[in-house]
Formats: structure tokens, sequence, C-alpha cells
């Protein structure tokens, strides 16, 4: 496999980063994860410089210089190099060498993208059967302690979390906070459904989800606090995310869930639009090859 490293593409295998990566010893590094899918026009990528904006924001966050332009050029051609129709690309920067203190001021920023062939990462959780639920006993990372942005080091609270749900037979984890109003899943964005009426939960600890986002321009959701027992007590409840796309949630704790008509549809949509096969003219595909004045060029 191929991985783009600082504009050159390498074998993933012989791509050199230090041991002593300041990424790796403290998690100071950005990631992103961008979905391509296969439309009319051929792979697309699916809200691209969303994606990057916000990766933007988080280095931002580490004082980190990215070079934008060029990893938005990483992306395509990464995903060109792969020959994969659909894939999950991974954009990463981090602080590498130059000192291990904390001060992060002169080290050196790398930066890949690689393309990965992906199902939902919930598994046939989350493509058929629906996800089943546990409250985590831990606290999402507050946001006054850890801005939510997809900051390495931050996910090791998800991964704490997710790794308690599982060990106890279930699929995800929900956080919600002190006084049990949801936040959100270790890699998604929560929606209810009551009457027909669709909400996205809103928590200034979560994630601002590009897919939530999606949804929310899709179909009108309202965005609001939503606590646990309300949640509890909705007709269909479902999770939103890049990986997860639109998961159904079949449990919640000791509540259990069948069928849920609205969120199939909201799947159903999502699916066309991402595949460019719904109208939306929202700008939101990014072809890999773009056709230009009658000839056909793969973008740089
Ligand atoms: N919350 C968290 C913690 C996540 O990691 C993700 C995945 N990026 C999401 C929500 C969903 O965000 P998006 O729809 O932008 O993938």
């Amino acid at each position: 496999m191929q991985i783009w490293l600082d504009d050159r593409l390498v074998v993933a295998g012989s791509a050199s980063i230090s041991p002593l990566a300041h990424g790796l010893h403290y998690g100071t590094g950005v990631f992103e994860g961008v979905r391509a899918y296969d439309t009319p026009q051929g792979p697309a990528l699916f809200r691209l410089q969303d994606h990057l904006d916000r990766l933007e924001r988080g280095a931002a966050a580490l004082a980190m210089e990215v070079d934008l332009v060029a990893l938005h050029r990483g992306c395509l051609d990464v995903l060109a190099a792969s020959g994969l129709k659909e894939a999950y690309l991974r954009p990463l920067v981090f602080y590498e060498t130059g000192g291990l203190g904390l001060d992060v001021a002169g080290l050196n920023v790398r930066q890949l993208v690689a393309a990965l062939p992906w199902r939902n990462h919930l598994g046939e959780a989350g493509e058929v059967h629906g996800v089943r639920l546990r409250t985590s006993s831990f606290r999402r990372n507050p946001s006054a302690a850890l801005p939510p942005l997809k900051l390495c080091g931050g996910y090791v609270n998800s991964v704490l979390a997710k790794l308690e749900a599982t060990r106890a037979g279930f699929e995800e984890a929900l956080f919600v906070d002190a006084t049990s109003q949801v936040v959100e899943c270790t890699g998604e964005n929560v929606f209810l459904v009551q009457q027909g009426r669709l909400t996205a939960v809103q928590h200034g600890d979560a994630l601002p989800g590009i897919t939530r986002d999606t949804i929310m321009a899709l179909t009108g959701a309202d965005s609001r606090p939503v606590g646990l027992e309300e949640l509890k007590a909705a007709d269909e409840v479902f999770l939103t995310g890049t990986s997860a796309e639109v998961s159904a949630v079949s449990a919640l704790d000791e509540r259990s869930w069948t069928g849920g008509p609205v969120t199939r549809e909201v799947q159903d949509l999502y699916a066309r639009v991402v595949r460019g096969r719904a109208e939306t003219e929202r700008g939101w595909l990014t072809p890999l090859i773009q056709k230009r004045a009658g000839k056909v060029t793969v973008k740089a």
C-alpha cells in the first residue's frame, strides 16, 4: 500500500518516521476521516474541504503549521494511487522531531494521507442490526480541558469508553455529562426521532460532526440539548459519522428499539447523496477526475 507523505507517494512499510516523534509520545497531532464514494463521475471525496478546514482548526490549537493545499492534493493523489472506488482516507499531521519537551516551538511537522478499503467501523451492527449502546462511566473530555477537535491524544478518552462498552458486551459507548445530558458516542454524534421529528443532540463537549451537519441540512432536523431519559423515551435513535454514516441504535442500556422507518429513510437518503445520486447541488463532492474544458485531467 502506498501512502502520501510530505508530498510524495511512498510504500507504507518503508515510510520513515522517528520513534521519538512528539506526536507518538504526547498525541500532538490532528487527524481527519474522509470518505470516497463511487459516483456517476467516478470516485469522489465527500465534503473534503470541510474536513480539511476542521483539521486546520485542530492544527491551529496546537500552533502547528499545515499546508492544506498539499493535503488536498495528497488526498486525491493517494486515492488515485489506491485504485479504490470507495475508501476511507486518513489525513494526519503531527509534530515529529526537535525535542521531547512540551514546548512545541521549533518542532518539525509531518503530513500524511492513507487510503484504506472501509466499511462501517461499527460492523454488522452499524449496517444491519443496529448498534447496542451502553452509557459510559467515563465523561467525554470537557471542552474546557480539551477542545472538541480531532486532536490525536483526545482519542484515548474514546478508547477507554469503547473498551468499557465492548467488555460489557455492547458495541458502542454513549457519553453523558455530570447532569445526564447526552454528549456523543466515541466516534459519532447522536440523533433522535420523536413523532416523526428529527433532533440532533447538541452539546458543547461534542465534536461538531460533518455528517451531523449534512443530515441537518438534508432533513431540517433541529439541534438542542437532550437528556438521557428523553433519549431513551424517543421513538428512534441513530448515530452519524463519516465512518458510521447513519447507523441505527437498537439498544441503550436496558432500553431496546426495533425497526425504525425514519432512520431507514435517512440512511437511504445519505447513501444516495454521498454517491451523487440525489439532487443536492451543494458542491459536497470533489471528484478525482475533473472534466475541464472538454478534456479529462486528474485534479492537481
Ligand atoms: N464525534 C467524534 C468523537 C468523532 O470522532 C466523530 C468522527 N469524526 C464524530 C463525532 C462524527 O463526526 P463526522 O461526522 O465529522 O465524521
